[in-house]
């Protein structure tokens, strides 16, 4: 049953799914959600909002949610409830016993893109100050640490350049290995708003997207090329604006580096980048990639809005840093319309990474090696802060294996689950001999784990998510924690087990030390996010007291934009006789992510299980047809997923999604990842598919 009674009041919040960050109204009877409906002064979502946060919010008084602390000392034993002080208490013993018998930096953390800023803030305050390691990481890791890294080397901001609303000024749009219609629904409807005013529109996609057609929408052109070949393409695009004089040079001049141009716009002119060569190694006919580059450099306005089949690659970095180049090239920065916009994918991604998540990074994007910046935190703090930057997710993971890692807080990610080449994550996660996981649910991670702390769900606290665009929006409680305590309350509680007091009274004290410490976010308070209507997008300083909607627009963060030389070097994973086929992984509307909330949502009637697409003349080749079941076998493991028939992915591609645990996507994805980041290369596994045959 979805829709109950006749709510009594109604609370305004803001949806814990995607990136969209749309704004939400529960409605209540007492303390139980009636119905969610969208906000209609929502900014982000202009009143609407999809399936996710209009009815998939059941799974926070689902019966699977753990409410009471446990412990165990072997995760051979049964789990044992407790209570808060004596989880807590013997959770910081572990971590204060290992330190003393393996040093400083064999603990850890891992920060999660689902919680609020200062629960993310929190986490990474607690591993830095009393923990005293920079061992720190967060999910974005996985998924868009390449955009974080990109945008900064050559706009000067780990962040996406507009406000959603500035589609509805766009003549040209180029979506780049995103699948909003499914992935970031409520934007995707402005996207085609816009589309059916007339703006023109480039796919860059291996698998043709509702955007490439669907009743209303027809993309201008669908560059559907070989997955792992985005560079290629890029330099391609980058080539044809070149030799046939399309840049914008008074832009160039004026707001960009001309050193760097001059070599980007030498290497833009080798001929191993035109459209011809690069038609080769892309699949995509020479002559589309020629329109589709004088599309987006002559029809106007135009934006790229880009996902994780941008991020996720050994190139990741390298494709984000082309999309800049070729925005900049253009002229097309700083202005409504244009820009460069990674589609972030879970709720507060954008805002995990602000906050000081990563390892090098304190918050605000500061290196941790910076003398000045770490006095301030320091003096804030009371504490000294090591130096030198701590170890990445899959740093972790090796460094557990080969022994010199064993404790790890996790709070609300699925590691197991969502990590690539299951094989090596839980034979990282057995090595370690003290695993806290924070979360709802007995997920897959906690199968390792010794001690669990329950933690909260979006209704349960208050607090802040930062979307897409930069949108800081406020969460509100609509019901008390399950468990008692929400979880920046819980890292609180840690923190003073392991003898570093932390005490806030209200989130909004932890934005106001945020505030403090973030040259972006000085301006930034609970009050100040009221009186704007309930968000304000980042930087919101003194500069800029209403917070900033567009970036970059009389000059770049970083002063002038840098252009930055893109070299395509193919991915090492390569398709062969034993593995013909390039497996994809995406997401699909009704599901979220590993599925641990919607799966326990009426969403899940929509969508039971994970499929894999095959191509007509790839399941003909394997006898297959729509429902068999087949293997999927890659260098790294097997799994058995059910086959769809579908001309939607290209012969020697297949495609599936990774919402359920019996799928096990990520049994056969590969150790292959970013460069640059670390971001593992989920998007290309080379696999053999075979029919299972019944006996
Ligand atoms: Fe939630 Fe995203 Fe759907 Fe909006 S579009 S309701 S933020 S899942």
């Amino acid at each position: 049953v979805i829709e109950q009674g006749q709510p009594d009041h109604a609370v305004i919040t803001t949806c814990a799914y995607c990136g969209v960050g749309c704004g939400l109204k529960a409605e209540m009877k007492g303390d139980e959600v009636v119905r969610m409906t969208p906000w209609k002064d929502g900014k982000a979502n202009r009143g609407h909002a999809c399936v996710k946060g209009r009815f998939a919010w059941g799974y926070a008084t689902h019966q699977d949610r753990i409410t009471t602390p446990m412990i165990r000392r072997s995760i051979h034993d049964p789990w044992q409830p407790v209570s808060w002080e004596e989880a807590l208490t013997y959770a910081a013993s572990e971590i204060r016993r290992i330190q003393s018998q393996y040093g400083t930096h064999s603990v850890g953390g891992i920060t999660s893109s689902r919680c609020t800023n200062e629960e993310t803030y929190l986490v990474q305050k607690l591993i830095r100050a009393a923990f005293g390691t920079n061992n720190v990481d967060t999910c974005a890791r996985v998924c868009h640490s390449p955009t974080g890294y990109g945008l900064k080397q050559t706009l000067g901001e780990s962040a996406g350049t507009q406000t959603f609303d500035s589609v509805m000024h766009s003549d040209v749009i180029m979506v780049i290995g995103a699948n909003p219609s499914d992935a970031h629904p409520v934007f995707a409807s402005r996207m085609k708003r816009r589309l059916r005013q007339g703006a023109k529109l480039i796919v860059i996609d291996p698998r043709a997207t509702d955007l490439v057609s669907s009743p209303h929408i027809r993309a201008d052109y669908h560059l559907a090329l070989r997955p792992g070949t985005n560079t290629a393409l890029l330099s391609a695009l980058a080539h044809v604006i070149v030799t046939e004089g399309l840049v914008d040079e008074d832009y160039i001049q004026s707001r960009c580096e001309a050193d760097s141009f001059d070599a980007w716009k030498a290497f833009a002119m080798r001929p191993e980048n035109s459209p011809e060569n690069m038609a080769e190694v892309t699949g995509v006919p020479a002559e589309q990639i020629r329109g589709a580059a004088r599309l987006y450099a002559t029809g106007g306005r135009a934006a790229i809005y880009y996902g994780l089949g941008v991020t996720e690659h050994s190139q990741g970095s390298t494709t984000v840093m082309a999309i800049a180049n070729l925005a900049m090239a253009t002229g097309n920065i700083g202005a409504e319309g244009v820009g460069v916009n990674p589609l972030r994918g879970q709720n507060n991604v954008q805002g995990s990474c602000d906050m000081g998540s990563f390892p090098h990074e304190l918050p605000g994007y500061r290196h941790i090696s910076d003398e000045q910046t770490r006095q301030q935190f320091e003096q804030e703090w009371g504490v000294r802060l090591w130096p030198e930057p701590g170890l990445r997710i899959p740093n972790m993971f090796d460094a557990a294996i080969s022994g010199s890692f064993k404790a790890l807080y996790c709070q609300g990610e699925d590691i197991v689950q969502s990590d690539p080449n299951t094989q090596h994550v839980t034979a990282a996660l057995s090595a370690m001999e003290c695993i806290i996981v924070q979360d709802l649910f007995l997920n897959e991670t906690a199968k390792y784990a010794h001690v669990f702390l329950p933690g909260s769900s979006f209704l349960e606290k208050d607090g802040t998510f930062t979307n897409a665009e930069r949108r800081i929006s406020r969460v509100r409680k609509v019901m008390e924690p399950k468990s008692g305590m929400a979880d920046w309350e819980i890292t609180c509680a840690l923190s003073n087990a392991l003898g570093y007091p932390m005490h806030y009274n209200h989130p909004s004290e932890i934005m106001d030390e945020i505030a403090r410490l973030t040259p972006t976010f000085t301006g930034v308070s609970y009050e100040r996010i009221e009186a704007l209507g309930g968000s304000v997008q980042w930087p919101c300083n003194e500069q800029a007291p209403e917070g900033t909607p567009i970036m970059h627009v009389d000059h770049f963060v970083r002063g002038k934009g840098r252009f930055m030389v893109t070299q395509y070097v193919p991915t090492s994973e390569r398709s062969n006789r034993k593995y013909p086929l390039l497996l994809t992984t995406g997401r699909i509307l009704s599901q979220y992510n590993v599925g641990a909330q919607t799966r326990r949502t009426a969403n899940t009637h929509w969508h039971a299980e994970d499929i894999l697409e095959i191509h007509p003349h790839d399941a003909e080749d394997r006898g297959l047809k729509t429902g068999d079941f087949v293997t999927i076998t890659s260098r790294t493991g097997e799994t058995v997923l059910r086959a769809e028939v579908s001309t939607r992915i290209q012969p020697g591609v297949v495609y599936t999604t990774f919402h359920f645990p019996e799928s096990g996507a990520n049994v056969v994805t590969t150790d292959n990842s970013d460069w640059a980041t670390n971001c593992p290369e989920y998007k290309v596994t080379a696999v053999q598919v075979q029919k299972v045959v019944q006996p």
